[in-house]
């Protein structure tokens, strides 16, 4: 029996712009939502009919969450997974505990694409020194990245040798870490994947990535340098991931393109996506009513792209001027440009690489999408 529109209560674990722009899905669908994060300033709790400010093991405060709400879901992947499984109890919990668990450990996520028959790149799972000294030569040069609590390039180093990887690991503070082989990249993509609870699945176009210090500056979709059959490779790819581990809700898998054209898995977000963020103008069905229709048990329709798209992420940066005097940026602008849609994120404090906001510039054509974002740019300097 499917939660319907207008009668039913969902609930966010955690309350940033994922968060909020789930919140706005949601609420424009008729549903009440709740939000629990600790913090009194969060994006997501700010809009939610209901925000429930305690931690997110706080034993009483999840109970409550599950008394007011009928479905519940989570916008971040560090989200304890007891908190989860105790929600699990009573509730629809969508996605589900074990499948967060294996998305919060790259070391698990590792072998979850190995298991699914994706190819990722070569790596060693490094918990001790033991481990250390039995690294095969072939992974160097390579990244050493934490196992777990890893975004936006933290918890990562770049080793030569082995020399700078003992130093590396140590400097991570030992914990456990992956070490993958430093793989010649043509570019990254990304794919959603959509799987509801009866085991139906969907998936979106493949977008085309470009990272800026670690942290997602452009998506582009269609993806532009990417071939069809590259495409559909990828989007079979994210279905048999979200697939092998039972996973209900959007996934976000994460890709590389190599220079000789093979496409290797990187990661994967279990949870809409930054990337993702095109689809709330450029197709039929935003990832976040995705969200809301897969754990709500509603029908999934395969999304369609209507407008080529680029997104451009709105960083903290840009409320700054060279001098580092806070300004505030021309929207007034931007939003003259044709197709520039912009989505803010209700954060009131502007700081050098945090996600303020994005901006989403569809075009009847990829070039005019490309054209109007590049004006974009430009005014927004
Ligand atoms: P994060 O959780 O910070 O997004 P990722 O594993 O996606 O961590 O790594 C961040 C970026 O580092 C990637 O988007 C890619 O540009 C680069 N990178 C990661 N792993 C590799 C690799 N094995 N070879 C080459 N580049 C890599
Ligand atoms: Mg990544």
């Amino acid at each position: 029996m499917p939660l319907l529109p207008g009668a039913a209560t969902l609930g966010v674990l955690g309350g940033g712009q994922l968060g909020r722009m789930f919140v706005h899905a949601a609420q424009a669908l008729g549903y009440r939502c709740v939000v629990l994060d600790p913090d009194a300033a969060s994006p997501a709790g700010a809009v939610a009919q209901d925000h429930l400010k305690a931690d997110y093991l706080d034993a009483a405060a999840l109970e409550e969450l599950a008394r007011r709400c009928d479905a519940i879901t989570t916008e971040f992947e560090n989200v304890p997974a007891r908190a989860l499984e105790q929600l699990a109890r009573s509730r629809v919990v969508a996605p589900g505990a074990s499948a967060v668990a294996i998305c919060q450990d790259r070391a698990r996520e590792k072998a979850h694409f190995d298991a699914s028959g994706v190819a990722c790149a070569p790596y060693a799972v490094l918990r001790s020194s033991a481990d250390l000294a039995a690294v095969p030569d072939a992974l160097l040069p390579g990244i050493l990245k934490t196992a777990r609590l890893g975004y936006d390039g933290k918890g990562q180093r770049r080793v030569a040798d082995r020399a700078q990887l003992a130093a590396a690991f140590d400097e991570l503070g030992r914990v456990d870490c992956v070490l993958e082989q430093m793989l010649p990249l043509a570019l990254e993509l990304s794919v959603l994947v959509v799987r509801g609870a009866g085991g139906e699945v969907v998936t979106y176009p493949v977008q085309q990535n470009l990272h800026r210090d670690g942290i997602l500056a452009v998506t582009e979709v269609p993806a532009p340098d990417v071939d069809a059959a590259l495409q559909a490779q990828a989007r079979r790819s994210a279905a048999a991931i979200a697939t092998g581990m039972g996973y209900v809700g959007v996934l976000c898998v994460e890709f590389f393109v190599l220079k000789d054209g093979r496409l290797v898995v990187n990661e994967m977000a279990p949870r809409p996506h930054n990337s993702g963020h095109y689809t709330m103008n450029a197709c039929d069905l935003s990832q976040f009513e995705m969200q809301v229709r897969a754990m709500a048990g509603l029908p999934l329709r395969e999304p369609r792209l209507h407008s080529p798209v680029v997104m451009l992420n709105l960083l903290g940066d840009l409320w700054f001027d060279g001098a580092g005097r806070e300004r505030a940026p021309d929207w007034a602008g931007v939003l003259a440009l044709p197709g520039a849609e912009l989505h803010l994120y209700g954060k009131a404090q502007a700081r050098a690489g945090r996600k303020m906001g994005h901006l989403n510039v569809i075009g009847a054509t990829a070039e005019e999408a490309r054209q109007q974002a590049r004006r974009a740019c430009a005014i927004l300097g």
